[in-house]
């Protein structure tokens, strides 16, 4: 008779890792001063590993508003937002949210992997086709697989191949085109000019999930739409509250009939708690000094190109990234477990990135960065990497003459 724990006895990767002292996952925060640096295993650390984009889960403001949520309305909604979980708050948010994202209505979910996987799966009706994007995040893969449609998936960012599968197709079934705005391992973004033109070419929608995108691009942080001057054209948008808007949670952002059948139709919506008052709130609060502050992704972005050209003039390959999203591509995983452990040791926190995340032989260090670091924190990044970057191999011993 089979067992399905006895695979969970014998897995062994994780403890391996552990005996080489190489276990990278689950470090835990026991402080946080400001949030650019934290305390982890009694050490003060230098945090370049979080999606804190503007820094704003440390700001006076935002916690104020947090604790009066709670101190309103106490600390959970107790139940889904179809029966008695809707709190003034959510809607509030929601009108915040449409109005900033210059679209017809939002809606809040619990989560930015419920908000993708309420999105995708409600929208496809049998038959349907939605083209994907290789890259896409895993809340859009499993909202697909929850859905009736059938999947096509594209090579990344690949306008060729997505017409190819478009040209392919039976014109007459629904067809929906999904991808990240800002993908969230690579920081490059979508072809979202050629995705529009090919869906107004073909008859598709289009979903953008905007989770690394709010409050990174367009001079006001509202997207990939923004950054392309095409918010008049994109049909639906989706966010994450727990980068760029400090707290945790989701929002649907499209033509108000849309989002309302989303809203009654959606399981990951309809079957989970609403979004707690503490983080609608902070979410809220977030925005409002998103919205007041726009320097803030100013400098955000600023010091995204100081640390990309620093990174690729000591010889490191950031790939295709444009945002404060900055991987470093080394392509073998106990490299990649190297370089994070030589960092963690100089206390620079980062995420080694490898598969599921990314497809084997795509091992790369995640870094990214907050509008709130300090220029003398991203130099000792910068100086730590290229000290160890040399210890171990993996950049030349001099800089490369062409960066120089
Ligand atoms: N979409 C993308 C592109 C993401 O990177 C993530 C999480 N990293 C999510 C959705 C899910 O968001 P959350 O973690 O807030 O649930």
């Amino acid at each position: 008779m089979s067992d399905v724990f006895t695979k969970c006895v014998e897995w062994k990767d994780a403890d391996l890792a552990k005996e080489m002292d190489l276990y990278p996952f689950y470090q835990a925060i026991e402080a946080s001063y400001g949030a650019t640096e934290v305390s982890v295993q009694g050490r003060r650390m230098i945090m370049i590993g979080s999606n804190n984009y503007l820094g704003l889960s440390a700001d006076p403001r935002v916690k104020e508003a947090a604790f009066n949520a709670i101190q309103r309305y106490g600390t959970t909604a107790s139940g889904s937002r179809l029966l008695n979980g809707t709190l003034a708050l959510h809607e509030e948010l929601e009108a915040k949210l449409a109005r900033f994202l210059r679209r017809e209505a939002a809606m809040v979910v619990s989560t930015g992997f419920q908000t993708n996987l309420a999105a995708i799966s409600a929208l496809p009706d049998r038959g349907d086709i939605v083209f994907a994007d290789r890259f896409n995040h895993a809340s859009l893969v499993d909202g697909l697989r929850l859905s009736q449609g059938i999947e096509q998936r594209y090579w990344h960012n690949d306008m060729a191949h997505l017409e190819e599968l478009l040209a392919g197709s039976d014109p007459a079934v629904g067809k929906l085109i999904v991808a990240d705005g800002v993908f969230s391992m690579d920081g490059d973004v979508c072809d979202l000019p050629g995705i529009l033109a090919l869906a107004r070419k073909y008859g598709a929608r289009v979903v953008i999930d905007d989770a690394h995108a709010m409050g990174v691009l367009g001079a006001k942080g509202r997207g990939t739409a923004e950054y392309f001057g095409l918010e008049d054209e994109l049909d639906l948008v989706t966010g994450t509250f727990s980068k760029s808007f400090a707290s945790l949670g989701g929002v649907i952002a499209g033509p108000a009939r849309v989002i309302n059948y989303i809203r009654h139709k959606a399981r990951s919506v309809i079957f989970s708690a609403a979004l707690p008052p503490p983080c609608a709130a902070a979410a809220l609060k977030a925005l409002e000094i998103l919205e007041e502050e726009p320097e803030r992704v100013t400098r955000l972005m600023d010091i995204a190109e100081k640390m990309h050209n620093g990174l690729r003039a000591m010889g490191y390959d950031t790939g295709g990234s444009v945002t404060p999203i900055i991987p470093v591509m080394i392509g073998d995983r106990m490299r990649c477990f190297a370089l994070w452990k030589a960092l963690f040791q100089e206390g620079i926190f980062t995420n080694p990135v490898t598969p599921p995340a990314v497809s084997a032989g795509r091992e790369l260090l995640r870094t990214s960065y907050m509008a709130t670091h300090t220029d003398a924190q991203l130099d000792r990044v910068l100086e730590a990497f290229e000290r160890l970057g040399r210890r171990l191999g993996l950049i030349p011993r001099t800089r490369p003459s062409s960066y120089v």
